[in-house]
Parts: structure tokens; sequence; C-alpha cells
């Protein structure tokens, strides 16, 4: 069996699936956020009852992050719904906005999108937060109502994107019935060359098989090109097999994995006992390449989706008139530490916004220093308009004053994860995907530009 294949088969204590089983799964973490959470919340109480008690408080996890550094009163609402919820039902693990459990969130108009407006509760983007927190473990089976949940694959897990109803549907039973994925292999080999990153890895791929190439499939990737890749770029990779369509993506366990795994349960109390899934030699896949990450180079995505792949070297001739570094894709420490490196001592070209993914990405952001100044202030002296309030910010668009947004038809570059009309805002607006290092080369320029010019 496949990796994918074997967690789905422990998770509903079978000896063996097949793809197209339908089978019902036992889940270990379920995870929602502002805006579905609201929604499966109506779900679960219209199915199971108002004095309903979810199936295990321990096990959902809320984490508060889409719409809410806005003054817009129903985003607002939405996070006090969350916390309503939370105190009725003993939730453990819910990342509040604010410290009071039975206070109001009111957006801060004076401060503003830029100034902090957080406690000490808040986590920040929910993928990279679940990561962050220890809630991402080998060998287990982990569901959010967020079609990025997936990107927790780069532990050894099982994690895919539900909707509210089948949320609901969990909350009330920690089971679900899933249909048994087929699985892609993509065989890594060699090592990433210098300014190449994992986003370049999976815009590479996507554009390979389109942007609906893994359609219901879980995409497996392994191989000694896999093992040499760190867990952000892993991250990276697995974020984005829903934008080919992927049920789940899913990579081996290795010392990696378990070092990060168990830094972060030390780091947050949380569960440090896992049990990961290994390679079985009889696997079957219903694609199988190798792919050698030495060949790879600076990728972006076209508008209008993930799967218009082109190379940034051959891309010159595209103007931009926005660059933005965030989301669970590309607003980790490694990722704007790439970024910060290669405009480091220079000035952007274009309007240029940063918004760390979380507050521990912020934290790192202003400890690190070079030649005594922070990675922030680097970001902030090259002209990048940097927000202290972490979050899915503009990678979605959200309400008209989301930091970031897009609001006019223009060209923006982003190291976020989906390009499809309307994403970060105005329909017309044009988005292309890049890696930190391509969108911060990009911004110097006010044009696509392969980051290896400044290396
Ligand atoms: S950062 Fe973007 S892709 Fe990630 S969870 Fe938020 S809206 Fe979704």
């Amino acid at each position: 069996m496949t990796l994918t294949e074997q967690l789905l088969a422990r998770a509903s204590r079978r000896e063996k699936v097949a793809p197209g089983d339908n089978i019902w799964v036992s889940v270990d973490v379920l995870m929602t956020h502002d805006v579905c959470g609201p929604g499966t919340i109506g779900v679960f109480k219209r199915e199971f009852g108002r004095e309903a008690r979810v199936w295990d408080a321990n096990r959902v996890v809320i984490i508060p992050d889409h719409y809410i550094f806005s003054a817009d009163a129903k985003c607002n609402r939405n996070v006090d719904i969350l916390r309503e919820f939370a105190r009725e039902q003993g939730i453990r693990h819910f990342y509040d906005i604010i410290d009071d459990p039975k206070g109001l969130w009111k957006f801060d108009s004076v401060k503003g999108p830029v100034k902090r407006q957080y406690g000490s509760h808040y986590a920040g983007v929910c993928h990279t937060a679940l990561a962050e927190r220890g809630h991402t473990r080998p060998g287990e089976v982990l569901l959010g109502t967020d079609s990025h949940t997936c990107m927790a694959g780069a532990f050894n897990q099982f994690a895919t994107g539900i909707g509210n109803t089948d949320a609901g549907f969990v909350m009330g039973t920690g089971r679900l019935l899933i249909k048994v994925p087929e699985t892609m292999h993509f065989h890594l080999v060699g090592e990433l060359q210098p300014g190449v990153m994992g986003k370049d890895v999976i815009l590479h791929l996507i554009g390979e098989i389109g942007f609906d190439g893994a359609t219901y499939r879980a995409m497996q990737f392994d191989g000694p090109g896999a093992r040499s890749l760190d867990m952000d770029d892993r991250m990276t990779i697995a974020n984005m097999a829903i934008e080919a369509g992927g049920k789940n993506g899913i990579f081996e366990f290795d010392a990696k994995t378990d070092a990060f795994v168990r830094e972060a349960a030390k780091r947050n109390g949380a569960k440090a006992d896992f049990d990961p899934v290994e390679a079985d030699p009889g696997q079957k896949f219903v694609f199988d390449r190798t792919f050698d990450l030495s060949k790879i180079e600076p990728t972006i995505a076209k508008h209008p989706d993930p799967g218009q792949k082109a190379l940034a070297k051959q891309c010159g001739d595209i103007g931009l008139q926005r660059a933005y570094i965030g989301s669970c894709t590309g607003g980790k420490t490694s990722d704007f530490l790439a970024f910060a490196k290669i405009i480091r001592g220079k000035r952007v070209k274009i309007d240029t916004f940063g918004v760390p993914a979380t507050p521990q990405v912020l934290e790192d952001l202003r400890s690190i220093k070079w030649d005594g100044k922070s990675v922030w202030d680097v970001m902030v002296d090259a002209g990048v308009q940097m927000t202290e309030n972490p979050g899915c910010a503009a990678c979605l668009g959200g309400p008209e004053d989301t930091f970031g947004r897009v609001n006019q038809p223009m060209n923006c570059i982003a190291t976020t994860n989906r390009n499809f009309p309307g994403r970060m805002g105005h329909k017309e607006a044009r988005v292309f995907l890049a890696s930190p290092a391509t969108v911060a080369a990009s911004a110097l320029t006010g044009r696509v530009t392969d980051p290896r010019e400044y290396l």
C-alpha cells in the first residue's frame, strides 16, 4: 500500500484498503477557522441538537485567521461565534485573537491593519499554526475546513480539506466516510540549486500535470530529493497539492520530520508520541515519474491558474505593480529570510506588502539580526510595507480594508498559492505565483525577475 493507503487503512482499522474503497475513518484532529467555523457549528447544532457536545474537545482545534483585521462587523462577529462555542464546549485549542474569554472582538480602526491588535493566544494562519503549535503528528488523520489543510501531509499524515457539512458530522462523531484516492508518485532526486525553493518545485510539478492533473488523487513525494528538502519546503509543496486538485499530499517520515514534530510538541506541551508509516515495497501508483530537483529553475505560475508554469527568466516582459509576501505557503520565517537576502540594502520599485504567517514568524523576523539589524528592519528599510498582524490578509482578498488587498486591476506577484481571477481582490487583477526569492527580485525591478540575477 502507498503511504496514504496505509494511513487510511490504519484509521479505518482494516488490514488493507485499495483505491476506490469507501471507508469510515477515525479522525485525530479537526481544524476549523473563522470563515467556515460558524457554518460548521451551525451544521453541528442543527444535526446533533442545541445541547450536543463535540466528540472530543481536545481534538477540535479552532484558529481564527482569515478575515480578522478588518472593520467589517460581520467578520468580527464570526470570531465571537467561535469564542462562544469554544467556551460552551470546553475546546482547549482555541487560538483566540483577544485574551478575554468573555469579551468581544472589535477591530481598532485607530491602530489600523498595521499596528498589533492581538493578544497572547493568537496563532496566525491555521496551517502554519497547526505545525508550530504541535498539532501535526506523523501517522495521524487531520481534517480541516480549508482546502490547504493538505499542508500537514509534509509531516507524514493524511491531511485534507473538507466542507462545513462533513466537518459538522466529524464534530459530532469523530468519523468520516472517505473514498480511498489513487496515488501519484513523484520520486524526487537531486538537490535544489541556489535561488530555487520548494515553491519552484511545486509550481513546476503542477505545471507538468495541469491544475486538475491530480484530481481526487494523493500526491506522494519521496526519494533522496524529498529527503534533502527542509520541513518548510516540504510544507510549501504539500500545501499546493490541492492546486493540482489533489486529495492530499504526503511525504515520508525521516529525522527532519522527527526533529520538527518533537520540538513543536515540547514547546507547546503537546502530545509527542506518534507512529509514522513507511514506504511499502509493494505499493502501486497510478502515475510514477522521477523529477530531478537540480534541474528545476525559478518558476512562476501565470494568471489565471496555478498550472500556467513559466520560467522566471523568460518572463521579464511581464510588468508588475505589486509584490506580496505572506500566506501559509509563503509567509514562513524561511520565506522571509530568502526574500530579505535579496532586497537587503536595496529599495523595492513597486508597492510591496509583507504579512508574517504567524506571531512566531514576526518574532523571528525581529530577533534574527544581520550585522546588528533585524530582518524586520531590513524589510522596512527596503521599502516593504510590513504589518504586525499576522494572518491570511490579502491571500484571499477579504474585505476591502484588508492589508495588501488588490483593489484595482493590476499585475501582482505573490508568494501565495492560488491565482484564479479575483483571488486577491479585484476580478481583473492578474496574480503571478512565485517563490519568495523570485517575488523579492521582481519587487526590485518591477517586472518578473529571476532571483539568480541577485545572488
Ligand atoms: S493564507 Fe491563504 S491559502 Fe493559507 S489558509 Fe489563509 S487564505 Fe488560505
